[in-house]
């Protein structure tokens, strides 16, 4: 008798997320015969569908917007016979069989003999006056999809870490002047990315100054900033505005269950698995240092993969 028959479960797999990293899992589990069910959160949205335009997604030549290209991966799953749910998972523990993974959510429980995290992230906003309402619009939180629709124009960084100083530098590519607004009077950023952001013409920075709104009429047309020192308002002219101040990962339901790093990002192996035997994590919810659309799509791949070797284990039927 296979040892399926002892273990009680409804799904081979739970994906939890509906962006590229989970829908690519989900084609990936349906398509490898595994009983599969992929939850989308019932309020959320995944990050690439309020993106304007996908131009980078290799085999994808034409612009696509973020919705359309994500109702791909959704025909495709289906093709499969991905089943999907929208509802916010609560929980998630191990039963004492160390073999099922109880997946709660509604007051329902739902046992699977693996879980996949792709929980993605959400960039840290400033909650400033236009942020909202220019989102799209001239407001963008990612230099290297929305970068080449800037040449030759002025853009806006704020933040002072790591990621406003590369995508600054990145931004110089295509924007004719980028102004980084940090709010205190030295950067974050490693000592190798200020050294190149401190010699590239095309930056300029603006110390102590913190962002107070964002202005236009259809699309973006400047920034006030305050200088904090003076308390006085400046304003900048400018068609973008980038803002990099952060990201927060959606893993708050992960904590205590599995390890992640300082930051709340899930670690895992280059096989994408977790802290956890039968967890694995796929997307910008994992920790890792290229959040792209393709990265998500290829880590979601990789962990069902390695899901099914490890459901194929549980089951004694490893090849
Ligand atoms: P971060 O290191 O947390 O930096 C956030 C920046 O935004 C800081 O300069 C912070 O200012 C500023 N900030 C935060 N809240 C703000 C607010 N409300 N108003 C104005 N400014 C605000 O985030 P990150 O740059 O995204 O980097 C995240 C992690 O990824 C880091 O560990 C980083 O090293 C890593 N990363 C690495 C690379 C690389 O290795 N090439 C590239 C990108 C990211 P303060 O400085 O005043 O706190």
């Amino acid at each position: 008798m296979s040892k399926s028959n002892l273990l009680q479960y409804d799904y081979d797999i739970i994906i939890i997320g509906g962006g590229p990293g989970g829908y690519a899992a989900g084609i990936y589990a349906a398509r490898a015969g595994l009983k599969s069910l992929l939850v989308e959160g019932a309020a959320t949205v995944s990050q690439i569908t309020i993106t304007d335009v996908i131009e980078n997604y290799p085999g994808v030549p034409d612009e696509i917007n973020g919705y359309d290209f994500m109702q791909l991966f959704k025909k495709q799953a289906a093709k499969f016979g991905l089943e999907t749910a929208g509802f916010d998972i609560t929980g998630i523990a191990g039963d004492e069989t160390n073999s099922v993974w109880n997946v709660s959510a509604g007051g329902k429980n739902y046992r699977a003999l693996a879980v996949i995290a792709a929980t993605g992230a959400q960039w840290r906003k400033l909650g400033v006056p236009g942020e909202n309402e220019f989102a799209g619009k001239g407001v963008s939180y990612c230099a290297t999809c929305d970068g080449p629709f800037y040449r030759g124009r002025d853009v806006v960084v704020v933040g002072g870490g790591d990621s406003a100083i590369q995508e600054a530098l990145f931004l110089t590519h295509f924007a004719g002047k980028v102004y980084v607004v940090h709010r205190r009077d030295r950067l974050r950023a490693a000592g190798l990315l200020q050294k190149r952001a401190f010699a590239e013409k095309k930056i300029e920075f603006v110390w102590n100054g913190t962002l107070e709104e964002i202005t236009g009429s259809d699309l973006v047309t400047g920034v006030k900033i305050k200088n904090t020192v003076s308390g006085k308002i400046a304003e900048i002219k400018a068609d973008g505005v980038f803002i990099f101040v952060g990201r927060i990962p959606n893993t708050s339901v992960f904590h205590g269950v599995l390890k992640l790093d300082d930051g709340g990002y899930i670690i895992t192996d280059e096989n994408m698995q977790t802290s956890a035997a039968g967890i694995f994590a796929a997307g910008d919810c994992r920790h890792k240092l290229f959040r792209q659309v393709v990265t998500a799509a290829g880590d979601g791949a990789n962990a069902a993969f390695s899901a099914e070797l490890y459901i194929g284990n549980l089951k004694g039927e490893a090849y």
